[in-house]
């Protein structure tokens, strides 16, 4: 089974139109539920016995994050979507907004009503023009159907919804930063608690949730959430999306059951390049740890599976290397990354991953001394879990991660002042 949820409509032309969505029975299960004024708490329950969990990478159960809002409390309430997608190897949330739209769109209409919202932005990763440009598009259309605004399908319910695009900030795909980033201000994430579910965007209550779950929303509402977790495995229901990129002959996105053996993922994304041997996988974007490419071959994709091996399944952006990598060279780039797109509140965060670039740096570059392994161990833990925000979680885990399977490649750049394997930029 593969492409059943979020990009069931590929086989249409043009899917993206609202025409094609209804075609396939799109915003029926809206209309349901508004026409019968389904009480909300039993729409949570459904999305909870689903097995939903959050596709933004920290895997949240999507149910019981809804069921943490108070619906009836006074005040305006909001939904807010994350489709700020911008960790490196990340590619499945733009393929919803461009061929899917009209799903999330439902998605966030029904997580509205579910905790009594009215109000919804969708904050788009400031480079995506053109699934920016798809997603107003389709709101456009909805808008004009009358599926937003006032009174839907006559049941006195409103709602209205918004595409914001951000500036190009990495860090605003952390949730509290996106929220900030909203209010027009500089996208930095908040200390929590609060969390947004009780001070959220403009201090009001606030869900929020990525492009994927949303989308993920009318199906299992239309099929039931049992359904929707016997596609997948025990703790990992349903399907998702994997973006599969790296040294492969088909990389791209794939929607596959939660459980699905990793070879056979690999396997749709047409084997390995030239038949060159694997020789790592990051299973869940350049955050994740590292896991060699033997063990990678024995495991399912599914949360458990991959937390067992020692890593995450994040948000299913799975980087596959060949042994043509150099895996010192690899840590180089992401800790530059990590570097580079760190806000500077917290000071672990701030300098020590301007330390790791360094120090890695030095070692790609023939300049390393024997210290600088531990130093990195060191400057790693000291980060992890002493931040306010995931990133600087995001900057040690690829770095303890390299050094538990690949150290013997770092301390042969040290030995020998270049790489052991042929791209390596060291000579
Ligand atoms: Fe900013 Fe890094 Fe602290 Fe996150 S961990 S708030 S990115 S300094």
């Amino acid at each position: 089974m593969a492409n059943e949820v979020c990009l069931r409509n590929l086989d249409q032309e043009r899917p993206w139109l609202l025409e094609q969505y209804q075609s396939r029975g799109g915003y029926e299960v809206l209309k349901k539920i508004l026409k019968e004024k389904t009480p909300p708490e039993q729409l949570i329950e459904e999305v909870k016995q689903s097995g939903l969990r959050g596709r933004g990478g920290a895997g949240f159960p999507t149910g019981l994050k809804w069921s943490f809002i108070t619906r009836n409390a006074p005040g305006q309430k909001y939904v807010v979507c994350n489709s700020d997608e911008g960790e490196p190897g990340t590619f499945k949330d733009r393929d919803i907004l461009r061929y899917n739209p009209h799903q999330l769109i439902e998605g966030m209409i029904i997580a509205g009503y579910c905790i009594g919202a009215t109000c919804g932005y969708n904050y788009i990763r400031g480079e995506f023009w053109e699934p920016y440009e798809r997603f107003e598009a389709a709101l456009e259309e909805a808008r004009a159907a009358g599926l937003l605004g006032e009174d839907l399908f006559g049941s006195g319910f409103d709602f209205e919804l918004h595409a914001h695009l951000g500036a190009g900030a990495y860090v605003c795909g952390e949730e509290t930063a996106l929220l900030e980033s909203i209010e027009g201000k500089k996208g930095q994430p908040r200390f929590k608690p609060p969390f947004p579910a009780h001070f959220g965007l403009y201090g009001r209550p606030t869900i929020i949730n990525n492009t994927e779950s949303l989308a993920s929303i009318p199906m299992i509402l239309e099929k039931g959430g049992k359904w929707f977790a016997d596609v997948g495995v025990k703790n990992s229901g349903g399907s998702k999306l994997f973006s599969i990129s790296g040294n492969l002959n088909n990389p791209g996105v794939f929607e596959i059951p939660m459980g699905t053996p990793f070879s056979e993922l690999l396997e749709m994304a047409g084997g390995m390049k030239d038949g060159r041997k694997i020789k790592a996988v990051i299973p869940g974007g350049s955050s994740s740890p590292v896991i060699p490419g033997e063990m990678m071959m024995d495991l399912t994709m599914d949360y458990d599976a991959i937390a067992n091996a020692g890593s995450m399944l994040g948000s299913g952006a799975v980087i596959v290397l060949d042994d043509t990598n150099c895996m010192v060279r690899v840590l180089e780039r992401m800790s530059y990354f990590y570097h580079e797109e760190s806000c500077g509140q917290c000071t672990p965060c701030r300098e020590g991953t301007g330390w790791l670039y360094r120090v890695v740096s030095r070692i790609e570059n023939g300049k390393g001394c024997q210290e600088d392994l531990d130093l990195l161990d060191d400057v790693a833990a000291k980060i992890a879990g002493r931040t306010i925000c995931a990133l600087g979680d995001a900057a040690a885990m690829p770095v303890q991660g390299m050094l538990k399977y690949f150290r013997d490649e770092f301390q042969y750049h040290i030995d020998h002042q270049r790489c052991m394997v042929g791209n390596g930029q060291t000579q």
